[in-house]
């Protein structure tokens, strides 16, 4: 049992108290190694931690350390990542990683100015990094926090709106030498307890401290910001076979400043309005590798949720002619910056974004 000092407020008693007895065993809490706590925060922005658990596990025996990940390959990075999501987050990883070796001697700095200046870190994970990894005084505000926070001070305005005053009582309340606890039971309450619907108020450690429950406003806060319609976006893709046979399939490797940028994937693009996924197979065939493809055969569509939009991607299988029997199918690329012709069975080896994968999961089981 880990003693509690007695210098802490009632409110922090409180939560450190819960903290302590009901927090989830989850790996990167073992041993608090600041590269560990990196490393599984940035995974667990838009990502369920169900989820982030399975690919921790695999990221740690894969990178064990920051010099292992600093020598890795942006291929190998983006591999281990695939299936996350939103892949600038390991792009990114890898360039701070370089960066703390470096630069840093390869210990992850612990001060927000050093923090904030590497990529893709911003105020919360820097936050993240000096009070769990190091246990210094430095607030964090996520959304758990930002919800339990709403009700907490009976915040009436959109949180969006309430940015600085959340990071203000995230900053006021914070003890000084228990920051890893704290911070973490702010969390930890959010995620368990003070959820978005149906809050366990009864066994929530800060009742008496709560004024939406005080004053019956539970359901009304956090006050709900207006929320934007999911964009649907229309794709089209094919698989084209190497002319000469061998079942070789053409993938290409994205621009690196792209959306999926360094992630590998059949040629294909967005559908203009009004045409035809067919159509648009074959325009963006031309338009990104020189290509005149035939289109032979739909495959199936594949149909991906993002925060924000939805894909829907129409596959297809297409064939190319070569006038010259001995001459070399040679893409002039536009859209990639590399591309290979490789067996089916080797796909696995190249990440691709969730669409992508779907198709090639889907080619796998009709082919059994
Ligand atoms: S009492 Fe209920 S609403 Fe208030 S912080 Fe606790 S769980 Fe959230």
């Amino acid at each position: 049992m880990k003693r509690i000092p007695a210098s802490l407020s009632p409110f922090q008693h409180a939560l450190i108290t819960w903290f302590h007895a009901e927090q989830r065993p989850l790996p990167w809490r073992k041993e608090y190694i600041p590269y560990q706590i990196w490393i599984s925060e940035i995974m667990l922005q838009q990502t369920q931690m169900e989820r982030v658990t399975l690919y921790f596990d695999r990221w740690l025996h894969q990178f064990p350390d920051i010099h292992s990940l600093a020598a890795g390959s942006e291929d190998t990075v983006l591999k281990c990542w695939e299936g996350l999501g939103y892949y600038s987050r390991a792009r990114n990883i890898l360039k701070c990683a370089q960066i703390i070796v470096n630069n840093h001697d390869g210990i992850i700095p612990n001060d927000q100015i050093s923090l904030l200046a590497l990529p893709g870190i911003g105020p919360y994970t820097a936050g993240a990094i000096a009070s769990i990894g190091y246990n210094l005084p430095a607030p964090l505000v996520d959304a758990n926090i930002g919800r339990l926070f709403a009700r907490l001070f009976n915040i009436d305005i959109p949180l969006a709106q309430a940015r600085k005053l959340l990071w203000r009582k995230a900053a006021e309340l914070l003890p000084q030498d228990q920051a890893r606890s704290f911070n973490q039971g702010l969390m930890e309450l959010g995620a368990l307890i003070c959820t978005p619907k149906n809050p366990a108020c009864p066994q929530c450690p800060l009742i008496a401290f709560c004024s939406a429950h005080r004053d019956g406003l539970i359901a009304e806060r956090p006050i709900p910001q207006k929320g934007k319609a999911q964009l649907t976006i229309e794709m089209a893709t094919g698989i084209l076979t190497h002319p000469q046979g061998n079942g070789r399939l053409l993938i290409q490797q994205r621009l690196a400043d792209d959306v999926w940028g360094g992630l590998w994937e059949f040629p294909g693009g967005r559908l203009k309005p009004e045409e035809r996924p067919e159509e648009a197979v074959v325009r963006e065939f031309f338009e990104e590798t020189g290509f005149v493809v035939r289109v032979n055969e739909k495959i199936t569509t594949t149909i991906h949720h993002y925060t924000r939009y939805k894909v829907i991607l129409h596959c297809f299988y297409c064939s190319l002619d070569l006038h010259d029997a001995a001459e070399q199918p040679i893409p002039l690329l536009t859209a990639a910056q590399r591309y290979r012709w490789v067996p089916f069975t080797e796909l696995a080896d190249f990440a691709f974004p969730a669409g992508h994968r779907k198709l090639i999961e889907f080619m796998n089981r009709s082919s059994v």
